[in-house]
Parts: C-alpha cells; structure tokens; sequence
C-alpha cells in the first residue's frame, strides 16, 4: 500500500493541528508542525533583536538564517512532539501571545518562506506524513493525495485559543486574543509570497460547530477514500 501525503490549511486556530496530530497517530504517519516552524524564527529574531517596532531587520536576519535549526523531537513521557530551536526546547515559549503576535510578519518575508518549505519537503522524502499550515496545499505540496481547507469563525477560533492559553496558565484578554486572530488572517491572507488560500482541489471544512471526535471521524473517512483513490 503506497502512503499517502496529507496536507491540512487554514486560518489561525481553527484546530488544525489537532486534526492533523490525531490522523497522523490514528494512521501511523509522521506529524509535521510547519507553523512551529515560523514560530521559532519569530522566537529567535525577538532574542537576537531583529524585530524594533513591528519591523524585522531582514538583512541581519538573512544573514544568520541558515544558522536557525528547527527539529522536532519526541517527548517520552507525553509522547508527543516538540520543538527545539538550535538544540533549546521552545514548545511553550513559541505559542505566547507575544510570538503569535509578530509571527505573520516574519513568515511574510520571502527568504524565510523560502528557507522553510524546503526543510518542509525535505521531511516527506517517505511519503507517509501529515503536515498542517498555511501553504501546504498550493506550495509546499501541490502534489498531496488528501488537501483540506479548515475554517471557522473569527470568534470561534479566538475562544478556542484564549481556553488553550489559559489552559497552560497563560491568562491573556479574549479581546487582544480575538483582535490577534484577525490581524494575522489579514496579514496571512494579503502577503505577496504563498498567501493563505485554498487550494482548488482542497475540501472545505467549517469546523465551528463540530466537535473534535466528529472532525476525526469526518478526517479518517476522507483518508481512507484518498489512499484507495491512490492505490486503485
Ligand atoms: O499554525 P500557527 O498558528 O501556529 O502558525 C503561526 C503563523 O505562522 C501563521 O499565522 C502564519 O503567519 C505562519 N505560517 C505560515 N505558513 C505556514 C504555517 C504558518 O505562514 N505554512
């Protein structure tokens, strides 16, 4: 049975990674977290300075972006993956507000797009994996066998991101939340390198009223239908 490539878009915390974690365990596939990714490099210009009043200082940062190492290593005890940022791991640091609050603008800059979709594609040399993100579908994969566009409402996603911090003790304001969750639509949606959009051949889901064992379940199904579609 050859494996199949799953490649899941959408806006900001519409619960793609969920869905991508739970195919990819159900299924047996490497996971890849390719918004962890941006969100190192937004970690590592924020320590070394490269980020003064919204703006990136994109020469400095192309000059040390080869030395940025992401890797994602598992975690024994939870069994589940984390990131690590040149040997550090920055699981947590890289989902605060402050890192999702500058994380469009870094991954707007095109060196750096172009730097990670290709350690993205790098990761698929074996098929058999499901990556979650922005671009996936159009750039990253445009090949994949199974390509789904999430989406939710604006609100929805921003109470879903706002109980998911203060789950981890990070308290912040559903409003500055809410008002984060727009800005980084707007900004993801407008840039001019790999702007989030659907891909033609993707299926739209609307997860806002569905639960979490109902998206699994509606997810398993499309997979299944994809890898006998690509194995007939
Ligand atoms: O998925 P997550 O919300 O963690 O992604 C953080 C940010 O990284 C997004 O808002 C977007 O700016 C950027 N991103 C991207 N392309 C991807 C994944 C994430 O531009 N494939």
């Amino acid at each position: 049975m050859n494996k199949i490539i799953v490649a899941i878009d959408g806006f900001s915390s519409c619960g793609k990674s969920t869905m991508a974690k739970d195919l990819a365990k159900e299924v047996g596939y490497a996971y890849v977290d390719s918004g962890a990714m941006y969100r190192s490099v937004t970690l590592f210009c924020q320590r070394n300075g490269l980020i003064k009043n919204d703006v990136v200082d994109e020469e400095a940062l192309q000059r040390v972006i080869d030395t940025i190492k992401i890797e994602f290593r598992l975690n024994e005890e939870t069994k589940k993956n984390e990131t690590y940022l040149n040997g550090e791991n920055v699981e947590s640091e890289i989902r605060s507000l402050a890192v999702s609050n500058q994380v469009s603008i870094v991954s707007a800059i095109p060196f750096v797009r172009k730097a990670m979709v290709l350690q993205q594609q790098a990761y698929s040399k074996d098929k058999g994996i499901v990556m979650d993100g922005r671009d996936i579908g159009t750039t990253v994969f445009p090949n994949a066998e199974l390509k789904i566009f999430l989406t939710a409402s604006p609100e929805i996603r921003a109470q879903r991101r706002y109980e998911e911090l203060k789950a981890k003790g990070q308290e912040e304001k559903f409003e500055d939340i809410l008002e984060n969750v727009k800005k980084r639509d707007y900004i993801d949606q407008n840039r001019a390198e790999s702007p989030l959009r659907r891909a033609d051949d993707a299926i739209l889901l609307d997860n806002g009223n569905m639960t979490i064992e109902g998206q699994k379940q509606w997810l398993i199904e499309r997979f299944n239908e994809a890898l006998k579609k690509a194995n007939a």
